[in-house]
C-alpha cells in the first residue's frame, strides 16, 4: 500500500523548497518530489539573484503585493536558514533626459504598491556613488531595500530545513500523473511509483503548464520559455558593488550590471523566447547584446575578462493579464480551482519569484486554510537550519580547530575558492545529499575561480565515488548522460588475494 500524504509538492525549485519548509510548520505528512537530481536545477538557479523592492511589477497584481510582502521576510529568512543575503539597495539608471520619465513611472509604481523608502538620485550623486557609471546619467532610482542573495543556497536551505522537520524530499522523480477517484485528486504517478495524497501542490516551474493541463485545468494556459542569457566577470575586473538597473521596456527589465555576493561581477540578462523548455544554450549573438547592455550603463566594463556565461529560463504564463501592452508583466497564477478536489495550482512563477517565495508559500497556506484545512502548529518545529563550517571565511584560529577535529578541512581541494575536501564530504552527506559535480559547485562555489575547475575536477569526482560507494565511471556532472568517465585506460591492479594476504601475514 503506497504511503499516504496530506500533501505532495511537485517541483524543487525555490517555490516548492520554500512552500515544503513553511508547511513543515504544521502536522501533516508532507512528500516534494524533483525530477531532477538535485533541487534548484531549474530557474531557481539562473537568474539575477535579486531580492527586489518591489516598484517593477504593476500595482493591483499577485506579483506586486506578494513582492513587498515577501522583501522585509528575508533578512528573517537568511538568520533563520544560514544563507548569504545582503540588503544593498538597487538602483535604476536612467541615460539621457529622455529616460528620465521611465523612472518617474517606476517612482508611481513603487508608491502605489507601498514599497519604502524609494527617492529620486541626481546624475552627480550616481557619479559619487558609482563611480564607473556612465557620464550619460541623467539621474536614477534608488531603492534601498533591494537585496542580493544567493538564490541557490536559499532553495538548499529552505529544502533541507523542511527535511529536518519531517518532509520526505525525493529526488530524481517525475511526475507523471494523477490519480483520481471521482472528481477529487487522490494521488500521483511517478517514475518512481505511486504515491497517495490528499493534495498535490503544482510547483513545476517550466512545466507547471503540462501538470495542471493533466488535471484538465486551465486548458489555455501555456509557459512560454523566455531564455535570459548572463556573462560572469573575472574579479580582477573594476569592481561593481552595486546593483544597476536599466530603465525597463516593453520587452523586460533589461540588462543589468550587478555585483553578485561572491565578488564578481555579473551581467545580464537579455529575453528572447525559445521553443525548448530545456535550451539554455549561450549564444554569441547573445554576449554582443550583454557587451552593449553592459556598456550603456558602464562603459568601461572590460568584457574581455568573461570567465563564465549561463542562461536560465523564465516560466512566463499567459495567466491574468492587466496591461496587454506589456506582455512580461501576465501575472502569478496561484490557485486552487473550483472544478476538481485536492489541487493548488501555481503557474507563470517568472521575476519576481525568487523574491516573492516565502510569501507565496504563506499564500498558498492561506488558501489552504481557505479551503478548509486544519492546519495545526507542531510544538517542535524547528526553523533555524544549522550552517556547515565555510573554510574560506573563517579565522586562522577556528581553522585550526576545524583540522584538528576532522584532518580532511586541512587539505584544499579548489585552490581559487579555497574549498577544502571536508567540506565537499559535508555536502556530500548533508540533508539533500550532493552527489554530482554541479551540486558540489553550486553548494561550495568550488570550479568558478580563473582555472574554472581544471584542478579540483578530478579530485571531486573521487571523493564523489568515494563517498557514494559508486564506480569512477558512473559520477556524473549534472545526473544521468553527463558522466565524466567512459572507460578505464589502464588495467586495475587485481584486488590482493584474501588468502595469500592471510598466510603472509600468518608467516607462512
Ligand atoms: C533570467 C532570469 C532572471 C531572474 N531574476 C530574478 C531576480 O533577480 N529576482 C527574482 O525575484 N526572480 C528572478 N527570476 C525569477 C525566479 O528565478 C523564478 O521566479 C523562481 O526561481 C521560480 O521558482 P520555481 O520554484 O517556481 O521554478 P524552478 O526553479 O524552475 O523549479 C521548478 C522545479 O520543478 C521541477 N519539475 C518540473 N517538472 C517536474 C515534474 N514533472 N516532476 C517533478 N519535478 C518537476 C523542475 O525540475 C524544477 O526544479 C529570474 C528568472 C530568470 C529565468
Amino acid at each position: 500500500m503506497p504511503a499516504v500524504y496530506d500533501y505532495v509538492i511537485v517541483g524543487g525549485g525555490v517555490v516548492g523548497s520554500m512552500l515544503a519548509r513553511t508547511l513543515s510548520r504544521y502536522d501533516a505528512k508532507i512528500l516534494l518530489i524533483e525530477k531532477d537530481v538535485d533541487v534548484g536545477m531549474g530557474a531557481s538557479s539562473a537568474n539575477s539573484a535579486i531580492v527586489h523592492a518591489g516598484y517593477d511589477p504593476l500595482p493591483g497584481t499577485l506579483k506586486a503585493k506578494l513582492n513587498v510582502q515577501a522583501n522585509p521576510m528575508w533578512d528573517n529568512l537568511a538568520g533563520e536558514l544560514n544563507f548569504p543575503f545582503e540588503r544593498r539597495g538597487d538602483y535604476v539608471v536612467a541615460v539621457g533626459p529622455e529616460e528620465r520619465p521611465g523612472l518617474e513611472m517606476l517612482m508611481a509604481q513603487g508608491r502605489l504598491n507601498g514599497v519604502p523608502g524609494i527617492h529620486f538620485i541626481s546624475a552627480d550623486e550616481m557619479r559619487k556613488r558609482e563611480p564607473e557609471i556612465t557620464s550619460r546619467v541623467s539621474g536614477a532610482l534608488w531603492a534601498p531595500t533591494g537585496g542580493l542573495c544567493d538564490p541557490f543556497a536559499v532553495t538548499v536551505a529552505a529544502a533541507e530545513n523542511a527535511v529536518q522537520n519531517g518532509v520526505r524530499v525525493l529526488l530524481d522523480t517525475a511526475f507523471e500523473d494523477f490519480i483520481w477517484e471521482k472528481q477529487r485528486i487522490v494521488g500521483i504517478v511517478t517514475n518512481r511509483g505511486s504515491f497517495r495524497c490528499r493534495w498535490v501542490i503544482n510547483a513545476a516551474g517550466l512545466y507547471s503548464d503540462d501538470v495542471m493541463h493533466r488535471a484538465g485545468v486551465r486548458p489555455e494556459f501555456r509557459i512560454t520559455p523566455r531564455r535570459g542569457e548572463y556573462c560572469v566577470l573575472d574579479q580582477a575586473e573594476i569592481s561593481i558593488h552595486n546593483v544597476l538597473f536599466q530603465v525597463p521596456t516593453q520587452a523586460g527589465k533589461g540588462i543589468l550590471v550587478t555585483a553578485s555576493l561572491h565578488g564578481n561581477t555579473l551581467v545580464g540578462p537579455n529575453a528572447h523566447a525559445v521553443a525548448s523548455k530545456e535550451d539554455r544554450s549561450v549564444t554569441s549573438q547573445g554576449i554582443d547584446e550583454l557587451c552593449s547592455g553592459a556598456h550603456k550603463l558602464v562603459p568601461d566594463l572590460n568584457m574581455r575578462t568573461i570567465i563564465a556565461s549561463f542562461a536560465g529560463l523564465r516560466a512566463t504564463g499567459n495567466g491574468p493579464c492587466v496591461d496587454p501592452a506589456i506582455h512580461y508583466n501576465n501575472d502569478f497564477v496561484i490557485e486552487i480551482p473550483e472544478s476538481i478536489q485536492g489541487l493548488v495550482n501555481l503557474g507563470g512563477i517568472e521575476s519576481p519569484g525568487l523574491t516573492s517565495a516565502p510569501a507565496i508559500a504563506q499564500y498558498v497556506v492561506g488558501l489552504l486554510k481557505d479551503a478548509g484545512e486544519k492546519l495545526v502548529e507542531k510544538n517542535d518545529w524547528q526553523p533555524i537550519r544549522p550552517p556547515r563550517p565555510r573554510f574560506r571565511d573563517m579565522t586562522h584560529t577556528d581553522q585550526a580547530r576545524l583540522i584538528a577535529n576532522d584532518a580532511r578541512y586541512g587539505k584544499v581541494i579548489c585552490r581559487c575558492e579555497m574549498v577544502t575536501e571536508g567540506e565537499i564530504v559535508a555536502e556530500i552527506h548533508a540533508p539533500i545529499p550532493a552527489t554530482t559535480y554541479d551540486a558540489i559547485k553550486r553548494r561550495t562555489w568550488l570550479g568558478t575561480g580563473r582555472c574554472l575547475g581544471g584542478f579540483d575536477l578530478p579530485r571531486v569526482v573521487a571523493l564523489l565515488a568515494d563517498e557514494l560507494n559508486i564506480p569512477l565511471q558512473e559520477v556524473t556532472k549534472k545526473g544521468s548522460g553527463s558522466e565524466f568517465l567512459f572507460r578505464l585506460t589502464k588495467e586495475q591492479p587485481p584486488a590482493p588475494d584474501a588468502e595469500l594476504e592471510t598466510e603472509v601475514a600468518h608467516g607462512r
